[in-house]
């Protein structure tokens, strides 16, 4: 079991880990399988925002609205392909407010990093 609790509704990156020496025989076929079988699993036990980094697999790297099953925010590797997401949270195929923070974005920005500002809550 992972979880049955609120936490469902946290989103969760799976990574591939860079292989240790002794590990340098699989394939990233194989580490992309078997971050699909783990993506599978936690989706089963009920989270809501489960996605794959560190592989190219944009249909692993994909956090879909639990509302409406549609693509809210689209990566492959490291590379934001779309997002589907209003500065309120909200989907913006069906309306359902998805769990979070979230922010205004434009436009997909590809590879480059986007500058968040961190502080304590007043
Ligand atoms: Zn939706």
């Amino acid at each position: 079991m992972i979880v049955r609790c609120s936490c469902a509704f946290s989103p969760l990156k799976l990574h591939a880990a860079r292989p240790s020496a002794g590990l340098r025989s699989h394939s990233s076929a194989r580490r992309k399988r078997t971050l699909d079988r783990a993506r599978g699993i936690a989706r089963l036990e009920g989270l809501k925002y489960v996605y794959t980094g560190s592989v190219h697999d944009e249909e692993g790297g994909t956090t879909y609205c639990p509302s409406c099953e549609e693509a809210l925010i689209v990566r492959d590797r490291h590379q934001i392909r779309a997002y589907r997401v209003t500065e309120s949270g909200a989907c913006t195929h069906c309306g359902a407010q998805a769990a979070g923070r979230w922010q205004r974005f434009g436009k997909p920005c590809g590879a480059r990093r986007i500058p968040v500002r961190l502080s304590a809550p007043a």
